[in-house]
């Protein structure tokens, strides 16, 4: 655990220069708005230690898998998120020495992200000689006009008279650290420069995707010449004369297109258009519109706690990067582990995107940013298929572990074709869009497609063990990856119990409510009642392991009481992380689990298990589980919370809110851990409120954790803006936009006013 950055509740804040954890302070300072994003790199040159990194969405790398062993079946590549062109660079130099941190004295520094605002700050004192230099900079990425990025940056030399020289450009000759075989993936198409403007496009060697970015720049009086750069380099250079206290300030604006939304002979004309109405309204103006759009995120989504300080930095820093990653509109684009934070985790796309940030955007966004992250499972339907049957012989469809368009691109056996658990979480998503939003309109037009080619992938992948009459799923990888190739993992055939049961729900529903389409549909998939009969039949006989010594425990998987059961306790803590510090093999025979296993089962069939079912297993895994994924302290939260484990959830809470903040995997300075941080608002809303939505009737079972305050939170649900308020003695809900309905607090009705608020003494609600 290291803390770097100051407490405060809406600001990430580094005082002082912290050059060994630049990158730690870059991953955290990381801006964007769907489309792209950037490290928090400085803007200047510094030869230092950096991870120079700008992330556009959608615009990937197939690099050659690299393996010691291949083995038959992996994909020939691993699609690499991609670092692309430098679009906030400017270098600096103060007669004639040019600006650099790790070479000038750093009397003063503060970089400070504004998660309200969605704005990058920093202010530096510099030194050179007796000579000091005052720098200031600000940045954003426009979550307004999503091509838009721009820049502030002031220099003022304080005692002196200088000449300064300042060279804004765009760098598209970049480079992947993760790069496989230490190539670089872009190549040189058009560039051109003028008086204070420039532009580039490049594209990638494989697939063709094509980037411009197009800058304006400009430097009040100063005189301002084209620099002759390179294929993939373009530069204006501005001198300017200042007396001592005088200001030399660039504003940059620069808009970046792809031909992911235009066509390749467009792209510079759309990035032209782009950059020059932005620069016409004013970088003041463009920055009051995007500080206002994020302003109105907050008013949306935000989660408040009074009281503790910690724990409101960490909830509202992943809310912020939620925000930051996706945006919802494009059924193309979906949730990168890393988002535009780092490129470790490639590829973007993870069952994480199904089993946590949906939960999110359904609840804080309109219901067609869900609705999209739906979409863009079903469009890749093909690709999935051809997975389940080329790649490893299977019927129906099988969704990659890892996925940038949809083929599978992760190369590790026991998880690319064991790990298949995801299937569950894919059509899970698909339950939990239409319980939360009451909208069956996705069965009929997509989702039943899917349900169906995940079902007929759980009957294909069963076997039959006629001497006991039960189906059992053998060699698999649960979601703990501390265990590969165990057979009947209890999550694994729990969810493909549960793919097979749904299909058939859903079935029932459109032969009851849309009988034409399902009589199409039954047609276009050539679905027939004995393949319905044979996915209850499995449903019924789905084997789940047992161990009599512990009979109230759902067993993680056969065999799993012949492990030598030790606790983390008892380890000395050298070995943590244990991913770091065991060898592999050492790790596969332990009794440690990395992530809910077990239960993420109860979390995600919740009204299946009662509470002591939900206690006894929490009893009996939370001891053996290092959480060493980002994925699992929430869901441990969650239910510990349900269970009445009060401290335990908000130590488990805490755990996920403050990852980065707090880098307790040691792991943030490779980027930021975006899907998990759904976990914390799970935790809170899910855990702490207790959040349900049973049979359409929404219900919460709020505790209020110690040493807080209050919390409240806004949310949406099926038209009906709320905002709800823990507090110590009363329960408030407050409607904004909506009818007058009613909910379930700890167990009774409510009735919510339209436009009005209904408060609960707490005492009257246990
Ligand atoms: C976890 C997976 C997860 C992946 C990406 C891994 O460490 O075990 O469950 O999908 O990270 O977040």
């Amino acid at each position: 655990m290291k803390r770097l950055f100051d407490m405060n509740e809406w600001k990430i804040i580094e005082q002082g220069f912290h050059p060994e954890d630049n990158r730690l302070a870059e991953s955290m300072t990381s801006i964007g708005n769907g489309h792209m994003g950037m490290r928090g790199n400085f803007e200047e040159d510094y030869s230092g230690d950096t991870h120079q990194g700008m992330y556009v969405a959608g615009v990937y790398y197939p690099d050659k898998t690299r393996v010691g062993w291949w083995k038959n079946g992996y994909p020939e590549y691993f699609a690499k998120v991609l670092n692309a062109v430098n679009i906030m660079g400017i270098r600096v130099s103060i007669n004639g020495k040019n600006v650099d941190l790790n070479e000038w004295e750093v009397v003063d520094f503060k970089r400070e992200l504004d998660m309200q605002h969605g704005v990058l700050t920093r202010t530096m004192l510099l030194k050179n000689g007796v000579e000091e230099t005052k720098i200031e900079s600000t940045r954003f990425f426009s979550i307004v006009t999503k091509e838009i990025a721009a820049l502030r940056y002031t220099v003022t030399p304080i005692n002196f008279e200088a000449e300064i020289i300042i060279e804004s450009y765009l760098d598209a000759d970049v480079e992947n650290e993760d790069s496989n075989y230490d190539e670089k993936f872009w190549l040189p198409v058009e560039h051109g420069t003028e008086e204070r403007f420039g532009y580039v496009t490049s594209k990638t060697k494989k697939l063709d995707w094509h980037v411009t970015a197009a800058m304006i720049t400009d430097v009040e009086g100063a005189f301002c010449e084209v620099v002759e750069g390179t294929s993939q380099y373009v530069a204006n250079r501005f001198t300017k004369q200042v007396e001592p206290g005088e200001a030399a300030t660039v504003e940059k604006v620069v808009a970046l297109v792809t031909n992911r939304d235009y066509e390749v002979e467009h792209l510079l004309e759309q990035a032209m258009k782009r950059v020059n109405e932005v620069f016409e309204l004013g970088f003041d103006t463009v920055l009051a519109q995007h500080e206002a759009a994020w302003l109105k995120h907050w008013e949306e989504a935000d989660v408040k706690i009074e009281g503790d300080v910690e724990a409101q930095q960490g909830i509202r820093f992943n809310i912020f990067h939620m925000f930051q990653t996706y945006t919802g509109e494009d059924s193309r684009l979906n949730i990168g582990p890393k988002g535009f934070t780092g490129e470790k985790y490639g590829g973007a796309t993870y069952w994480d995107t199904e089993a946590y940030c949906l939960n999110f955007y359904l609840a804080t966004s309109k219901p067609d940013v869900a609705w999209n992250l739906l979409k863009y499972r079903h469009n890749q339907l093909p690709q999935a298929k051809e997975n389940a049957d080329k790649n490893v012989g299977m019927k129906g469809a099988l969704y990659p572990m890892v996925t940038m368009n949809g083929e599978e691109c992760h190369n590790e056996w026991e998880i690319t074709h064991e790990e298949i658990h995801r299937n569950g979480a894919i059509a899970h998503a698909i339950y939990n869009y239409t319980n939360y939003t009451g909208d069956t309109s996705y069965l009929g037009q997509y989702g039943f497609e899917v349900l169906v080619e995940i079902a007929r992938y759980w009957a294909s992948r069963v076997n039959y063990v006629p001497q006991k009459d039960v189906y059992m799923i053998l060699g698999v990888t649960g979601p703990n990856e501390y265990e590969n190739n165990v057979n009947n993992n209890w999550y694994t055939n729990l969810m493909a119990a549960w793919c097979l049961e749904y299909a058939q729900t859903v079935h029932r529903h459109l032969a009851d409510n849309e009988p034409d389409r399902l009589a199409e549909l039954m047609h276009q998939l050539t679905l027939t009642d004995e393949e319905l009969a044979q996915w209850a039949d499995i449903d019924q006989k789905m084997y789940y392991p047992k161990d009599e010594t512990e009979p109230a425990v759902f067993m993680q998987q056969d065999g799993f009481m012949d492990k030598e059961q030790i606790m983390v306790a008892d380890l000395d803590p050298k070995h943590l992380p244990l991913n770091q510090n065991w060898s592999w093999d050492r790790v596969l025979r332990s009794v440690f689990i990395k992530q809910a296993d077990v239960l993420q089962g109860l979390y995600f069939l919740t009204d299946r298990f009662s509470i002591e079912q939900k206690k006894a297993n929490f009893d009996f895994y939370e001891p053996r589980t290092v959480h060493e994924s980002s994925l699992s302290p929430c869901i441990y939260s969650i239910i510990a919370a349900e269970v009445g484990y009060e401290e335990k959830a908000v130590e488990l809470y805490q755990r996920s809110a403050r990852l980065d903040l707090d880098n307790y995997n040691n792991d943030t300075e490779d980027g930021l851990h975006i899907t998990s941080m759904v976990g914390s608002w799970m935790s809170i809303v899910h855990g702490f409120a207790g959040l349900r939505v049973q049979e359409g009737v929404l219900s919460f079972n709020p505790m209020l954790p110690q040493g807080w305050t209050s919390y409240s939170f806004r949310m949406q649900w099926r038209g009906h803006h709320i905002h709800i308020h823990v507090k110590q003695n009363e329960i408030s809900i407050e409607q904004s936009v909506g009818e007058a309905f009613s909910l379930k607090l700890h167990n009774q009705v409510v009735d919510v006013p339209a436009e009005g608020s209904v408060t609960v003494p707490s005492s009257m609600t246990v």
